[in-house]
């Protein structure tokens, strides 16, 4: 299996380019998610010229938008950051995912402090000038700040949505898009659908009903757009548990009784939050694997990403 493309930010590499000269090393990246992710760096404010070690910038509203200033002196930056952006952003349109160093006035996702002219705070709303440009452009790319990785349902849902959004790039995006390779796509994440938003599971179905009413494009964009928005929903133990009863009607004639009373047992006390997903989940996939279901064995939902990340073992 080939690596999947992912940005991140540099300083989580462990190279030091911070403004001081460090460097915030996330073992994570480069000892666990760099088995399957081949990390493709970027350091805004280096590459932009600002050099290291350089002084400390900030976010800094002016005229109504956000400039990226010194904080002593008050230098202003932002036109080589804009430069930077614009010259560096239509290279990253291969990359299925992002993880960008939290708190940083450049690459910060969410929460970051914007101040007046006198320094003070006025809101800690704001975003890294750099992820702003990045989070505008591509839409569908999963982005994520390194420290919410920390957090078990987060980083499932990242990783789950990188693996995700690089099956569509490889097998629907572009050139390869065909009325056959979207209702393949459409049928392997049925299960991962369903269990995000049944909603939007409901929806995209009968939008991929007929494809000859409009430019198989746009649907195709409209789909996708739907798709991902569904991925980044947060999968309750119960939506978890509707999605595996679903696929557990599909094993009914394939289970014994014995088997079946076992796994209905470990996906009860998964809802009730006594074992982890891993337990039902493996359960069915021994189901799957013993007497193996044409229609389910295309399912990404039993296997969404390489067991060996433990993701699972954590939700
Ligand atoms: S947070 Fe971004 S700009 Fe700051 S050192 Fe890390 S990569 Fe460079």
């Amino acid at each position: 299996m080939s690596k999947i493309p992912v940005g991140i930010s540099t300083c989580l590499l462990g190279k030091e380019v911070r403004h001081d000269g460090g460097h915030k090393h996330s073992r994570y990246c480069t000892e666990v998610l760099s088995r399957y992710f081949e990390f493709r760096s970027l350091c805004p404010e280096l590459e932009a010229g600002l050099g290291v070690p350089r002084p400390a910038i900030h976010l800094r509203e002016s005229d109504g938008g956000l400039r990226l200033v010194e904080v002593k002196k008050g230098t202003d930056h932002t036109a080589e950051m804009e430069g930077f952006i614009d010259q560096v952003i239509g290279s990253l349109a291969d990359l299925r995912g992002y993880i960008l160093m939290a708190k940083s006035p450049s690459c910060g996702m969410e929460r970051i402090r914007v101040h007046n002219s006198d320094g003070n705070v006025v809101h800690r709303d704001g975003r890294g000038m750099f992820a702003e440009a990045l989070i505008r452009t591509y839409p569908l790319m999963p982005v994520e700040e390194e420290g919410r990785l920390n957090d078990d349902q987060l980083r499932e849902n990242f990783i789950e949505r990188v693996f995700a959004y690089d099956d569509w790039m490889q097998n629907v995006a572009g050139e390869r898009l065909t009325p056959q390779a979207l209702i393949e796509f459409h049928t392997r994440h049925k299960f991962q659908l369903l269990a995000h938003s049944e909603q939007i599971y409901r929806q995209l179905g009968p939008m991929l009903g007929d494809l000859k009413s409009e430019p198989l494009a746009d649907i195709a964009d409209r789909y996708i757009h739907r798709f991902m928005e569904a991925m980044t929903k947060r999968v309750s133990r119960g939506s978890h548990v509707n999605a595996m009863q679903h696929l557990m009607g599909y094993l009914r004639d394939s289970m014994g009784d014995a088997d079946r009373k076992v796994l209905m047992e470990q996906v009860e006390a998964y809802h009730r939050g006594e074992v982890p997903l891993i337990v039902p989940m493996t359960l069915l996939r021994m189901a799957q694997r013993r007497e193996p279901i044409g229609y389910l064995d295309q399912q990404h939902y039993l296997s969404p990403y390489p067991d060996d990340l433990g993701l699972r073992n954590r939700i």
